[in-house]
């Protein structure tokens, strides 16, 4: 299994910039996330570790050596599309092997190898059956055995459950993990659903515009977001997102100084802001004066979107929480609360 690193990784086609500048580390045997909406430069960037674009500039390392030149072929790496495409007419053991047969492996080598992978994907009693007379689910344990059986050096997967519907992508996804778990394959994973990256990753990385604007674990991306973007993106519903002003190095919100952690020094920003996420706001005797406009109940919590002069806030509570009459004060856990100017935090 190999390490992934890109350093300054360009990609430019004509005028246009789809990935900028980035760099990333992906350990070796790490599940690493790559999250963002559509047109961010996700894809893009998983085709120049695969080899099949070459960035504009940067390097790419496998291991420490520079691959930014090589092919695809020569890469090792398996690069994951949605898990449909097999051979309907060829039966499991003969769509599993079919890599191996290409490379004209030793058919006691590959019978042993199938058998290994049908045995890691628990389809064994499959094994002698068409693919088209197989359910969804064990359609793609079939293609995925398909890339396992290579052993590859990392996989790539760029939106592998594509369009399945949601509960059943709930279930693959635990599968994806749980096989990650035992064979320890670093894999970079591709998509554009929170859900899926924050439940399974050990680290995600945010694009936005072609640019990362974070990398972290799915922790520190919710509880401390460096960029606005990755507020928004990350959490139902995102973080609330103000206008404020910095003064004297302290917050002002409201007509009000917001305790905080950051001592500010540098103040030249074209816009200054406050982040908060709904989960981190109390309702209180005084603080910030807001109106209560709408209460939604999901049956877990109740999201609560109330209005101060500077904006909608959101604020998350319990079902079971009382929600104060239409005019009320709220305020702000400090360890929670954070201020970004031009967009990126200030620390
Ligand atoms: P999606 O999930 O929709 O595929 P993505 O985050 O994977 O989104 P990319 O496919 O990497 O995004 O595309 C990033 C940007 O680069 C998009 O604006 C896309 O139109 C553009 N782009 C990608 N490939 C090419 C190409 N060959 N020529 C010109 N522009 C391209």
């Amino acid at each position: 299994m190999v390490e992934i690193v890109l350093q300054n990784i360009q990609k430019n086609f004509g005028d246009f910039i789809a990935v900028k500048n980035s760099n990333l580390k992906v350990k070796t045997g790490e599940f690493f996330v790559m999250l963002g909406p559509s047109g961010c430069g996700k894809t893009t960037t998983l085709r120049m570790i695969a080899g099949l674009e070459i960035p504009t500039s940067g390097n790419i390392m496998l291991d420490n050596n520079n691959v930014t030149s090589l092919r695809a072929s020569q890469r090792d790496i398996a690069f994951v599309f949605q898990l449909f495409a097999l051979y309907p007419h060829l039966n499991v053991e003969k769509n599993i092997s079919f890599p191996l047969r290409m490379q004209k492996m030793k058919s006691s080598e590959i019978k042993e190898r199938v058998r290994e992978v049908s045995q890691l994907l628990r389809i064994e009693h499959l094994l002698k059956s068409k693919v088209s007379t197989l359910a969804g689910g064990d359609r793609r344990r079939v293609a995925l055995g398909r890339e396992i059986v290579r052993r590859p050096a990392a996989f790539l997967m760029d939106e592998p459950l594509g369009t399945l519907d949601t509960e059943f992508r709930e279930k693959m996804c635990l599968e994806l993990r749980k096989l990650h778990n035992r064979i320890q394959a670093t894999t970079v994973y591709v998509t554009h659903d929170q859900i899926e990256a924050l439940t399974f990753a050990d680290q995600v990385v945010v694009m936005h515009e072609g640019q990362i604007v974070q990398t972290g674990t799915p922790v520190e991306l919710f509880e401390k977001p460096k960029h606005t973007f990755v507020g928004h993106f990350i959490g139902s519903p995102g973080m609330n997102i103000l206008p404020c002003e910095i003064k004297n190095g302290q917050i002002n919100f409201e007509g009000k100084i917001l305790p905080s952690n950051t001592s500010i020094k540098k103040t030249n920003f074209s816009k200054t802001q406050v982040g908060i996420r709904p989960e981190f706001i109390n309702f209180s005797n005084d603080g910030i004066k807001v109106k209560i406009k709408r209460v939604s109940d999901t049956g877990r919590h109740k999201v609560i979107d109330t209005e101060c002069n500077s904006g909608r806030i959101k604020i998350l509570a319990n079902a079971s929480a009382e929600i104060p009459s239409e005019n009320t004060h709220i305020t702000f856990d400090q360890k929670y609360t954070y201020v970004y100017g031009d967009d990126w935090i200030i620390e």
